[in-house]
């Protein structure tokens, strides 16, 4: 088709091409990826058997059964010895499965973050994945693209590749394709587009690509170790000091009284079981593993986890415009030159009016110029949905006049650039020797363009400030022709005439209002960042319910500001207008000096670096460039806006569901742990052996833990301010609950065995039943544990609970086992109990209701003490 011809050469000049434009046939495609298989790198990752092994035997638990298991045959307990192998397979089981989820929930994350590429194949364009590329594709390029492959380019215009990937060097490189050039040009894998487009043939794919053969593997996504991931593993480190530190003191201790070394060592060892938080990773794997697929449900891909969390902290969103509030579907509304004024809708309502009549009345001809030149300002082939707005319009508008020109040639065309928000081709037509220049922007950029007087300068400024206040982007449209060979180096050196105006609508998003009103609601202020004019800035940011009252801020007053004046503007303004890419980094650097939390989005190549500046950096999936996706947290699959608000909804969910947990890690910890250390204290026979430390520590309390993790956001979450951004996971709060909780459960649990042991329930002084009362106690106080802190908002008995099914089939399976083992006669052998007297399962259940009134009552205790923590 159009592109650029041979001829007078200001930059370099495309060849012929040297492939067909068809490219392959999906046929072709699809035998070539058979056989030389998928474009990517292989991932060298360990796995089997060792792996794992080498997992399972640093495991802390693993050790001490080991230890445990050894004791028990020098103590010549073959029996006890064997349970314990046998929950070694346990933990192998568990580390295995917990390790093949992690790596198929983050093989999925990986796969749906991989760079697109868009090929030609059976002659038309399509976005495929950067996978199924294979050697012989015809591949498209564009500014902020990954190069997907190693590739041969065809043709190029203006681009330039940032290599640093491969060569360390920073500054982009300029690829140009020159006719008749022996070498050809190539780009690389892995590699940036910093600017411009081109087309190319794949040389080379996957291990063959040039990253392929230094075999660097690209993204370490999703591989570094997160805040809450340091936090939990530093929790963990310092309780299992605390645990050896006091299993060491136990054991010596009863060494010296008793004088058996061994059993003290047990009953250290058992403690140090009790103690060691072996739930915490496991909780911390299950939400986030877990919590990334939910997202990714829902049209959200999260390539930082702990970002959904930070985004529920979040005090201020900076969005983008074009795109993300509005839908970035352009249509011309309007055309307007000093002699005429056209308007899209009123004309065609008119028209349709006379029955018959459905075609469009005639543009004046006073217009024509105006949209002849906008269309010739445009791409032929155009990205930008504005410009394939122009190009329709002038299809429909310019149908049947001399003003559509399919036989002129571009010659060379000069790009957007930040100090010119104007861009003009150059055009040759078949019969002239002149050269004609089309050039459309920013009115304002055209006017200065245009050199015009001050009254004309006026009209025209006071025309787009009308079209712009009802919402539409105004752009000016001029004229130059040139004679000379050579080009000039900037637009300045033509002597453009002014033509006219053209305004286009962009609709705000049906989503969009609503979305920002629940913002609004939960405390998050949300501000527009556009390149557009201001008056078209302020129309938008009213029809979407951003705060009125304060005029926009222009990126030329910015500049002018310093950063105090700044940051006190900062706290009313909500619409920044004509803002460069670099301000949207000064601004987001801003709002995080005042301290607030600041989630942006963005989509450009300029975008990058406010992107990895906010605290959570959120891309457009299908709009943005892999650049900007690759620079996010957070990607947004769908394009969508209100996508976001689930999303802080959710990271608000993710943050007080595992607060939730851990409250129930502590609070079902302390009684396990005062049940190993108390009747050693007092000289009892031992209550708890590593048998049901292990039952409980390795099969109850995870499992329980998942029941959290279900559970929907309490309903008030919403409409509250952000928590405060220092806001830590383990604080006071969770403590305190944990604490009380679990130091009430571990009263009652105490009373009721030392009465049992007393003979008071029947049952005989049978140290064993009262061992299995309490262990019974223990189990089922530990459901009603989870119960009561599903939600510390709602007493559980004032109303209707919402459902969890994990909570119900937990509850289910963890009543079976227990009837299982307190029922069945070598099972109870295995676990030292005794049958239990109706009379003691009578006095269990109501010490458990007991327990949950103490749950409860510490609920309201906190409610009334901590309202804001609540
Ligand atoms: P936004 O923030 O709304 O996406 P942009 O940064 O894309 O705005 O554009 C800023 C301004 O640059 C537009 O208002 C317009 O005046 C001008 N502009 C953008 N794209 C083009 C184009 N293809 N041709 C001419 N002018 C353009
Ligand atoms: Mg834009």
């Amino acid at each position: 088709m159009s592109e650029p011809v041979p001829g007078s050469t200001r930059r370099g000049q495309p060849g012929d091409a040297k492939t067909s434009a068809i490219g392959l046939t999906q046929a072709q495609a699809s035998e070539r990826l058979a056989a030389d298989g998928a474009n990517e790198l292989p991932v060298s990752r360990p796995r089997g058997v060792f792996r794992l092994l080498r997992e399972v035997v640093t495991e802390p638990m693993f050790l001490l059964l080991v230890a445990c298991g050894m004791l028990y045959l020098l103590l010549g307990n073959r029996q006890e010895a064997l349970m314990l192998l046998g929950f070694v397979f346990v933990v192998m089981g568990i580390t295995f499965f917990q390790q093949r989820r992690t790596e198929r929930s983050l093989d999925a994350l990986r796969s749906l973050s991989s760079p697109q590429a868009t090929v030609i194949r059976d002659g038309t364009p399509r976005k495929i994945s950067g996978r199924e590329l294979v050697q012989g594709d015809l591949v498209l390029l564009a500014e902020g693209d990954r190069i997907p492959a190693d590739i041969e380019l065809i043709e190029t215009s203006a681009l330039a590749v940032d290599e640093s990937l491969l060569t360390g060097e920073s500054v982009p490189v300029a690829k140009d394709v020159v006719a008749g050039a022996a070498e050809p040009v190539l780009v690389f894998s892995g590699t940036l587009v910093t600017q411009g487009t081109a087309r190319g043939t794949v040389v080379a794919t996957g291990e063959r690509s040039a990253l392929g053969r230094i075999g660097k593997s690209m993204s370490g996504l999703l591989d570094e170790s997160t805040p809450i991931q340091r936090e939990i593993s530093r929790v963990v480190k310092q309780v299992a000091g605390i645990g050896l530190a006091l299993a060491c003191v136990l054991a010596a201790a009863n060494w010296m009284v008793l004088g058996d070394w061994r059993q003290g060592l047990l009953a250290g060892l058992t403690l140090a079981m009790a103690i060691l938080p072996e739930e915490l990773p496991v909780v911390l794997t299950i939400f986030l593993g877990l919590g990334a697929w939910r997202l990714a449900r829902e049209n959200v891909l999260a390539r930082s986890i702990p970002a959904v969390e930070v985004l529920g902290a979040t005090t201020v969103l900076c969005v983008d415009k074009t795109g993300t509030l509005t839908a970035n579907r352009m249509v011309v509304r309007k055309l307007w030159s000093p002699l005429a004024a056209y308007d899209v809708a009123s004309a065609s309502a008119s028209a349709n009016a006379s029955p018959g009549a459905l075609k469009v009345p005639p543009l004046q001809e006073a217009l024509h110029g105006t949209l002849e030149y906008a269309v010739l300002a445009s791409h032929r082939r155009a990205f930008d949905p504005m410009e394939t707005a122009i190009g329709e319009a002038g299809q429909s508008l310019l149908a049947n006049t001399e003003h559509l020109h399919s036989d002129w040639t571009l010659v060379d065309d000069y790009p957007l650039s930040r100090e010119m928000l104007a861009m003009s081709r150059v055009w040759q037509s078949p019969d002239l020797s002149e050269r004609l220049i089309a050039s459309k922007g920013a009115p304002e950029a055209i006017v200065d363009l245009c050199h015009l007087d001050e009254a004309q300068q006026k009209q025209i400024a006071a025309q787009a400030d009308v079209m712009a206040g009802q919402g539409l982007r105004v752009l000016g449209v001029a004229q130059a022709r040139f004679g000379a060979t050579v080009l000039p180096e900037t637009q300045h050196d033509f002597d453009f005439k002014f033509l006219g105006l053209i305004a286009l609508e962009d609709p705000v998003r049906a989503d969009v209002p609503k979305a920002i009103a629940e913002c609004q609601a939960a405390g998050i202020r949300v501000v527009m960042m556009t390149g557009d004019h201001p008056a078209t800035a302020m129309a938008i940011a009213r029809l979407v319910g951003l705060p009125e009252g304060q005029p926009a801020m222009t990126g030329l007053e910015l500049a002018s500001l310093d950063d105090a004046a700044l940051s006190a503007r900062l706290a009313t303004t909500h619409v920044f207008c004509r803002v460069q890419p670099e301000q949207k980094l000064r601004l987001v650097q801003a709002f995080r000096a005042r301290g607030d939390v600041v989630a942006m989005t963005g989509d450009g190549v300029n975008d990058a670096p406010a992107l990895k500046a906010a605290n959570i950096g959120v891309a457009m999936g299908a709009r943005g460039t892999e650049v900007a996706r690759e620079a996010a947290d957070l990607v947004l699959l769908a394009d969508d806006f209100s996508s976001i608000v689930t999303a802080v909804r959710y990271g608000r969910r993710v943050f007080a569901n595992l607060r939730k947990a851990f409250v129930f890690v502590v609070a079902a910890h302390l009684p396990i742990i005062g049940l190993s250390l108390i009747p050693v204290l007092m000289g009892w026979p031992m209550l708890l052996m590593p048998v049901h430390i292990l039952f409980l520590q390795l099969i109850i309390d995870p499992a329980c833990s998942v029941v959290f993790e279900a559970e929907p956001l309490e309903a008030g979450a919403m409409h509250a301010m952000p928590r405060s951004p220092d806001a830590r996971l383990f604080d006071r709060t969770v403590l305190a609950r944990g604490f009380l909780q679990g130091l009430g459960l571990l009263a009652l649990l105490l009373g009721v065995y030392a009465t049992a042991r007393s003979g008071a329930f029947g049952g005989g002084q049978s140290e064993d039943s009262a061992r299995a009362l309490t262990f019974m106690v223990l189990v089922l106080a530990n459901l009603g544990l989870i119960h009561a802190n599903r939600s510390w908002d709602q007493t559980r008995w004032a109303g209707p609970v919402q459902g969890n099914r994990y909570f119900r089939w937990i509850s289910l399976a963890t009543l079976v086992t227990l009837a299982c083992i307190l029922g069945i006669g070598p099972v109870r052998g295995l676990f030292a109990f005794d049958a239990l007297t109706p009379l003691m399962v009578a006095v269990g259940i109501g010490t458990v209701l007991l327990a949950f009134l103490w749950f409860e009552a510490v609920k309201a205790y906190m409610r009334w003490r901590m309202p804001a923590h609540a």
